[in-house]
């Protein structure tokens, strides 16, 4: 039976002429063996970075730092259509859609040059271009294999709302948009190839949403058509036990759940932004994390229920870069509402709270932030806490950067008493201090902080005990 199946690829997926070769096979295996591919792609590696930091630039007034940027887009697009294309209308025509997507692009970087400042609806305006040069680059080289291939922006068919940067899909419309646009055109034989990453308000505004949100987008996309599976194609071979830079050892799991997928993307596995699974979860339809590079290999499969290990943790993962906030003094045992006026200070600030714990004596609490929210996180919660600090029922707010979160994930840990005791075991008879812990209510997860020199003892201790089974 012909399948319907979405496919995203990364930004290194597309971000070299050898790499957009795989890309054509890939998809074109599938065409070929009579099934239909949605293709939505993220900007060519770099490419969003460059653009974030051409914004700052117009703001500053380096006018020749965007006009650079701009240059050098357009080589590096053009660059790789001439060797993926031979001469003809098909590759001078995408050519003049990324020479006038690059116009605008220079137009809106002359305007924040003029102002001196940018609205975060700027900037998702900015950062656009990214996907909407990859998007028709790349579907410009399918239609040269032979596919029905054409270039959509994701706004014909994602509407989200207003919050810029960081938006959030409107369902029901968007759902409605794709049975009406989207789905007519995969029973023409179309292969659409969709921006991922993007969005557009009711009014049509460019919405980006947040970064390394294009996996989010596959998701959207491959829920809202009822795909057969999604495949997230990326520049590794799948989900791993663990940072193979932090240990060799590390390999990849054959199985994983929603839920342990969803806390390993949360607690800083790069492999997945932390809201792919969300669209998926009610449809159960597998998801596949496959290698460009490497083809062959089987990926990871994630499914509503991975498989069951030996081992009760299946896998380790850190986030450095975070900085741990304490909230302490005796005035506040058995005073209700300082913890929440606390986390509404933080979240006023900007900033989510990666991890929470309190001890039982209510004597303090702690939380975790990254470490740019850090500052402005102290001092929002100083003046929303300002009484009980002056009545010294509250003694201090203190900030601690230098450390890191560690959490081991495995469905297994449900009901198997004895893992928090092994786990902080092993970190003792290594001598590795741990600050604060907290276990998710999921019991998928247990985290906890440690100093940022002992990360890397401590992610090799945990993986011990993932990988002999131990726990
Ligand atoms: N290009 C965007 C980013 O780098 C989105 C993505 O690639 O997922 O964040
Ligand atoms: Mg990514």
């Amino acid at each position: 039976m012909s399948k319907l199946i979405t496919m995203k690829f990364g930004g290194t997926s597309v971000g070299s002429p050898e790499a957009i070769t795989n890309v054509v096979s890939i998809v074109k295996g599938e065409v070929d063996a009579g099934n239909r591919v949605i293709v939505v792609v993220s900007a060519m590696s770099g490419v969003t970075d460059a653009l974030l930091a051409s914004v700052k630039m117009a703001i500053a007034d380096n006018k020749w730092g965007y006009l650079d940027t701009a240059r050098k887009l357009r080589d590096r697009h053009d660059d790789t259509l001439n060797i993926l294309i031979p001469p003809g209308k098909n590759r001078e025509t995408t050519q003049a859609e990324i020479a006038a997507l690059l116009d605008e692009y220079t137009e809106i970087c002359q305007a924040v040059n003029i102002l001196g400042e940018a609205t975060p609806r700027i900037w998702d305006a900015v950062v656009s271009f990214g996907e909407r040069l990859s998007c028709r680059m790349v579907a410009a080289v399918l239609r040269h294999h032979g596919l029905d291939a054409r270039a959509y922006n994701a706004g014909d068919f994602l509407l989200t709302n207003n919050q810029y940067q960081q938006a959030v899909p409107l369902w029901a419309e968007t759902q409605a948009r794709i049975d009406e646009k989207l789905r007519p055109l995969l029973t023409q034989g179309v292969t659409p190839v969709i921006t991922g990453f993007l969005g557009a308000t009711r009014d049509g505004n460019i919405t980006t949403l947040g970064r390394g949100g294009s996996d989010y987008s596959g998701a959207i996309f491959a829920a809202c058509t009822d795909s057969d599976e999604l495949v997230i194609w990326t520049d590794v071979d799948g989900v791993m036990t663990a940072d193979p830079r932090l240990d060799k050892r590390a390999r990849v799991l054959p199985y994983v759940s929603y839920q342990e997928v969803g806390e390993l993307a949360f607690y800083g596995a790069k492999v997945l932004h932390p809201k792919t699974v969300q669209p998926i979860l009610d449809k159960g339809m597998p998801i596949r994390v496959r290698n460009t590079f490497n083809p062959q290999h089987p990926g990871t499969l994630i499914r509503e229920n991975g498989e069951r290990t030996q081992t009760v943790i299946k896998a380790v993962t850190s986030i450095k870069n975070v900085s741990l906030l304490t909230v302490s003094g005796k005035g506040m045992i058995g005073v209700p509402g300082i913890a929440g006026r606390t986390f509404l200070a933080s979240a006023q600030a900007g900033a989510s709270i990666l991890m929470i714990s309190q001890s039982s004596s209510e004597q303090s609490f702690c939380f975790l932030v990254t470490d740019n929210t850090a500052r402005n996180v102290r001092e929002a919660i100083e003046a929303e806490l300002a009484e009980e600090l002056a009545r010294r029922d509250i003694d201090r707010v203190d900030v601690e950067e230098n450390v890191v979160i560690i959490t081991a994930v495995g469905a297994g840990m449900r009901g198997t008493p004895g893992v928090a005791g092994r786990v902080f075991s092993v970190m003792g008879e290594r001598g590795i201090n741990v600050i604060a812990i907290a276990q998710g209510s999921s019991e998928c997860s247990i985290s906890f902080v440690v100093p940022q020199d002992d990360l890397e003892r401590a992610v090799i201790a945990l993986h011990d005990l993932a990988l002999d089974g131990a726990a």
